[in-house]
């Protein structure tokens, strides 16, 4: 039917078919790793990370960060669009999950925290689960000075944590609502107190930490950060590219902006230096809308970086408006290639 005047049969029609969208989804991995202990959920299964590379690439079609980027700006985006992210930079990123990209053929961008680089160092976050979540004898009272008041905690019985203890609460994350152990619920209260710690402070209250905990500040051998020469190999192959994840991975809303400048460019000069070539795209740490500002997001513009990844959900549409410096995401799980598939099938949906 032609109604005079209307002038749009074709676009009425297509939207009551409601066609298939051109859309993407991107995806966000931190750690490709069989945990002992996985408080913060970052870790998936080189098993279960397989099915999720197999399954992409058998019904999606992957995109590296680049392809996207050039496929919004051109109209050209393809549907069921899926982008690879890992978070942080972690040594396994070349160890578990590039053979497994490789095979599927599957391209990848990795946003490393340019500060740990060659650090020896954990992720404090993996530190002060060291420190706290494994089997030992620490001090009964545990008392911070922490960012201008002073806390202390008293862990009873849990001062000794034994084996058995520590297997019956491998599964505990901090999602969960209850802390099994007095050990649990300081690592819980550490971990938020810390987040927007200077790091100057955080790496005080660690060393505080240790000292308490009896232990020296040798990093474990599958926590670490990929090195200089590991991260050359990374991207040797061109399927894996690096971004960059800041210096030290703050809370960047709480850095002023001279801090958050640093942060930011000197994390780009740092990677290119090791890499010898660009790094154009960037993701926030922790990436929520509280953790960087509108002032944030005008800095990694500025600094030359082409786009930036957030941490909130969404899908990419050619139909929507997108802003390249904060794309969103969607944070894997450790789910098997089925449960992995539904997710998928649901975000596209949303
Ligand atoms: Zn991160």
């Amino acid at each position: 039917m032609r109604v005079r005047g209307l002038g749009r049969p074709r676009r009425a029609w297509r939207w009551a078919t409601a066609p298939v969208r051109s859309e993407a989804v991107i995806l966000l991995y931190h750690r490709v790793f069989e945990a002992p202990l996985d408080p913060q959920l970052l870790c998936v299964t080189p098993a279960n990370f397989s099915a999720h590379m197999e399954h992409l690439q058998r019904r999606y079609r992957v995109l590296s960060l680049e392809e996207l980027r050039q496929a919004v700006g051109e109209g050209t985006l393809p549907k069921r669009a899926v982008v690879v992210t890992f978070d942080d930079g972690y040594a396994d990123n070349l160890w578990n999950a590039q053979p497994i990209l490789e095979r599927y053929g599957v391209p990848a961008t990795v946003f490393v925290a340019a500060g740990y680089v060659a650090q020896e160092l954990e992720f404090w976050w993996d530190e002060v689960e060291r420190l706290l979540l494994h089997p030992g004898r620490v001090p009964r009272t545990l008392r911070m000075d922490l960012d201008g008041g002073i806390y202390e905690w008293d862990l009873g019985d849990a001062a000794e944590y034994t084996t058995a203890e520590f297997e019956r609460h491998r599964g505990w994350h901090v999602l969960m609502k209850g802390d099994p152990t007095p050990r649990h619920r300081v690592y819980r209260e550490l971990c938020r107190l810390m987040r927007p710690l200077p790091d100057a402070e955080r790496r005080r209250v660690l060393d505080g930490l240790r000292k308490w905990a009896g232990v020296d500040g040798r990093f474990r051998w599958d926590y670490r950060p990929l090195s200089g020469p590991e991260l050359l190999e990374l991207t040797r192959g061109r399927l894996v590219e690096t971004g960059a994840h800041t210096l030290i991975h703050p809370v960047l809303s709480a850095l002023s902006l001279e801090e958050q400048h640093r942060e930011i460019s000197e994390s780009k000069a740092t990677l290119e230096a090791v890499l010898g070539r660009p790094v154009v795209h960037f993701a926030y740490p922790y990436g929520s809308r509280a953790d960087y500002t509108l002032e944030t997001v005008a800095l990694v513009r500025e600094a030359g970086f082409e786009g930036a990844c957030s941490n909130f959900a969404g899908t990419v549409s050619a139909g929507r408006r997108l802003d390249l410096y904060q794309m969103p995401r969607f944070l894997v799980r450790n789910w098997t290639g089925e449960e992995f598939a539904r997710r998928l099938t649901r975000w596209f949906r949303e």
